[in-house]
Order: C-alpha cells, then structure tokens, then sequence
C-alpha cells in the first residue's frame, strides 16, 4: 500500500483498502495509541499527559486537514515521530548554551564569564542541601550573608568591609540611595555615562533619589570644578569608570587621588564606580592594564563598586568595598535587602575568589582570564579545524579562509583596546550585494544549528572569531545540519 497518498487520492485507487468514498478510515482513539508500544517511549520521555495533549492536537489538525492529509500520517509510528519532534521542541529549554564566536570575551547579551569548575561545583552543592546562608553554626545563631566573602574581599582589595548586591547597577543604586538621597553627587561630564542595557549614571541618580550635580565639560575636568560645586547639599564625589568609550585629544580629568583628597578635606564622602573592577594587574599577562580596586582605595576612595562578572570572572553581582562604617550603612539600607543576591551567587563568588588567593595558577584556572590571555596559536589551531570543518560543508559555493582579527574583552572593558585574534573568515561569490545578503543568511544559518554558533559581518562576510572556541569538537559535530546557500537558490 501506498503511504505517500493523501486519502481524497487513495479513494481514488482501488488497491487501497479504505472504506468506501466518504467515510472516514478508523484510526485508533487516543487512549488506544497512548497504552501502544509504539508510543511508550515517548510517554516515558515526557509523561503521559504532554504525549495525550499532543496527540489530540496532531489529530485534530489531521482531521481539520482531512482531503489532503496522507493515510500514512495516521499510523502510530508516524504519530509518534511527528508529536515526538513537537514535544523535544517544547521540551528544549528556552535559556540554553550557544558558542561565542563574537569575538567579544565578556558578551553581556551571551551571558558574560563562564565560571571556573570549582564555583559551579559549588553551586551545585549550596543548591542541592539546606546551608548556613544565614546561620552562624558556631554560635548557632543568625548569621549575615555576605559574611561568606568578605573577609576574601578585603584580603584581595585592602577593604575594611564589603557588601555583595544582584549587581553593580544595584551597587550603584545602593551607594547613592543610603549616601545621597535629596543631597547632591558631583559628577565630571565627561563621566556621565551610558552602559549598555539601560544603565546611564543620570537614571540611577533620579531612581536612587539623588541630585546629580554636573561638573566640567565633556573633554575636561579639574579639581577645582569639584572644588567650586560643593556646597551644603553636597553628599558624594563620585568617579564613574567610562567604561564603553575613551575621549582622546585635548583631555583632562582628576585623579582619584584628588577627588578622594577633596573629599577628605571637606567631610564628604567619594565614591567611585569602576564597573569592571579587576583584582589583578591585568599587564601581568600581557593585557592593557585596568585600574584594581585595590589601587582605587589606596588612592583614598571610601566606596568602590563593581561587577562579578565582568573581568571578575565571576558570577552575575556588585561588590561595594571600602570604609566599614559606610558598608554599615549600606547594610541598613532596606533596599539592600531587595537587592541581595542568593546562595548560589555567593557559593560561586566565593570560590572564584578563592582562585584569586593562588594568582600563579589563576590563568590556568579562571576562564574569562584564561580566554583574555590566550595565545594566538592555540586561537588559531581552532581556527583552522573550524575552516576546515565549514570548506568541506560549504564547498564550492563560498571562500573560507583562516584570517587575523582583533577580540575586544567586552563589558566596557578596555574599550579601545583590541586583543590580537584569529578567526574564520567566510565569503559568498557574487557581487557585494550578494555577498552582504548571504553573509546576512550564513550568520542566520548557524545561529539555527543545534548548538547556536553565534559570530559577526564584518566587510560583506562572515567573521567567526575562535579566541572563545576552547573545544571545536561539538561545534564540528553541529555543522553537520548547516543549511545555507541551498535554500537561496
Ligand atoms: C557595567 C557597568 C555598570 C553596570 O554593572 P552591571 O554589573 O552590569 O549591573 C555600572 N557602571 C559601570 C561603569 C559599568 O561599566
């Protein structure tokens, strides 16, 4: 028997056995094929009410589809393949890991760092058993949450007292609702700054209830504009590390040792946001340096915030470090509880900072360090699996080269440096229209992969940039479904 037949077709054949014109084939109900063999699998798999559920609906739009549907689509067997694509479907979580090939290390939209083992081992046990979040098991009483790391804080920054919040946006919004709220924070106009995602230093100061003072002028910034703007409604000097963007040319900004000195003298209290914070001088392995938060304190700044998860290495957070009487404060504030963060985050941070107290093996073992230092040879050892790999999957119909490209750590992190990379490079034939088009449908198509690769155009082609390909091994293994150039035709 035919199985390709729609049923209005196999009517019309008489080898077909099916009931006389009009009437329906008799096809098991839905409680006949749920007790089947044939689909015992699949109930296994997913329960018995998702496979019911889906099967109702399979039927009902065959049903609805009556004249064209093939008989053979009403076979058990047939129904079982077809709801079991359905519900994998369904099944497949929506958060779900991709390969970053961005070229950016620290990519906020693709998750920023990827933790090291040991923190996700830690997390996996905080999350399987109850936990002394906040229970002091000496005294056997009320403990405090952030007791976990600080004391790995301040040995790593020369703090006397450390807070952890859901992160720095939050430690931002913390500092200036407990320190500032209907007094002002001077702020250089050079400073006021955007962060990607809705972070701009002006929202956060409205939202925390702070006036924002502005000083200065875009390019240029003395002591003396802080100096001349203080006044009795003045609570904070804040320094914002601008992050994204660097003015270059006829520049001038002060020191974190003149706006803390500033502070000092005038019984105010500064503050500096140096959203990516790092605990190490990056020079160390070969990458531009970053100001510490141990080099911000010792500069005599009270309060510094921020991210675990930028060069950190950490997971999602901010830390406030500084004057224990200030984090104090801080602690008091009602918001802090609004913003805490929950065992897990500090199961991991804990563990990364711990990676932190060995700095010799921390290349070795931190991950985001690990991708920033890596060297161009073991990026371009990857790199030339993948080309390899996508030209014999791509053949004729595109160039697929090994080429040197620049990373860049991401985050606002070091914006203008470029980290020397390699990627792959692949380009279209045809005129640049086409070839802009298909590098468009290329990036498409490995975004669809099972594994999502996701890269970059750059210069009508497609740029996979491998300083974050680690194990080309499953990205290989995916390329196997990459559909691109036949569908165009
Ligand atoms: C990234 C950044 C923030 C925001 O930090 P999140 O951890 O993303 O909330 C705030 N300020 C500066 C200067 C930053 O670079």
């Amino acid at each position: 028997m035919s199985v390709r037949l729609s049923v209005r077709e196999a009517l019309s054949v008489m080898s077909v056995s099916v009931p006389v014109s009009g009437e329906r084939p008799r096809i098991a109900s839905v409680d006949e094929l749920l007790q089947s063999e044939t689909l015992a699998a699949l109930v296994a798999r997913h329960g018995r009410v998702p496979v019911r559920d889906a099967l109702r609906q399979r039927l009902d739009a065959l049903r609805a589809d009556w004249g064209s549907a093939p008989l053979s689509a009403f076979e058990p067997a047939t129904l079982a393949h077809d709801i079991g694509l359905a519900l994998d479907e369904a099944a497949r979580p929506s958060l779900r890991p991709v390969v970053n090939l961005t070229g950016t290390v620290l990519h906020t939209n693709l998750g920023r760092a990827l933790l090291p083992e040991e923190a996700i081992e830690a997390m996996a046990r905080v999350a399987r058993a109850a936990c002394n979040l906040e229970f002091d098991i000496d005294g056997g009483e009320r403990g405090e949450r952030d007791a976990h790391v600080q004391s790995q804080v301040c040995q790593l920054t020369g703090a006397e007292a450390a807070l952890v919040v859901n992160n720095n946006a939050a430690a931002v919004l913390l500092v200036l609702n407990t320190l500032a709220t209907r007094r002002s924070v001077i702020v250089s106009r050079g400073e006021l700054v955007e962060i990607g995602g809705q972070f701009r230093v002006p929202d956060i100061m409205s939202r925390a209830g702070a006036r924002l003072h502005e000083v200065g002028t875009t390019n240029r910034t003395h002591l003396r504009d802080y100096a001349e703007a203080i006044d009795a409604r003045t609570a904070l000097l804040m320094k914002v590390h601008p992050s994204n963007y660097e003015i270059r040319g006829f520049t001038a900004s002060v020191p974190m040792e003149g706006v803390a000195q500033l502070a000092r003298e005038r019984g105010l209290v500064s503050f500096a946001d140096l959203g990516s914070g790092t605990l190490v001088d990056l020079r160390s392995w070969h990458l531009p340096h970053e100001p510490t938060v141990r080099e911000t304190l010792a500069a005599g700044v009270d309060l510094v915030s921020f991210s675990g998860d930028k060069l950190l290495g950490g997971p999602q957070c901010g830390i406030v470090a500084g004057r224990a009487d200030l984090i104090a404060k801080l602690r008091r504030n009602p918001l802090k509880r609004a913003l805490r963060c929950d065992k897990l985050t500090l199961a991991a941070l804990g563990e990364v900072l711990r990676l932190y107290g060995d700095p010799e093996r921390l290349v070795a073992r931190l991950p985001t360090l690990r991708l920033l230092a890596r060297p161009r040879e073991a990026i371009a050892q990857a790199a030339t699996a993948l080309a390899g790999a996508l030209s014999e999957r791509l053949g004729e119909q595109a160039t697929v080269q090994v080429v040197a490209c620049d990373s860049s750590i991401g985050s606002g992190a070091l914006p203008v440096a470029g980290l020397p990379s390699m990627g792959v490079r692949i380009e279209a034939r045809g005129s640049r229209r086409e070839r802009d088009r298909q590098a468009g449908r290329l990036l498409a198509a490995l975004r669809g992969l099972p594994l999502p690769v996701i890269g970059r155009i750059e210069d009508g082609a497609v740029l996979l940039d491998c300083r974050c390909l680690e194990d080309p091994a499953p990205v290989l293994q995916s390329l196997a479904a990459l559909r691109w150039l036949e569908k165009a035709t």
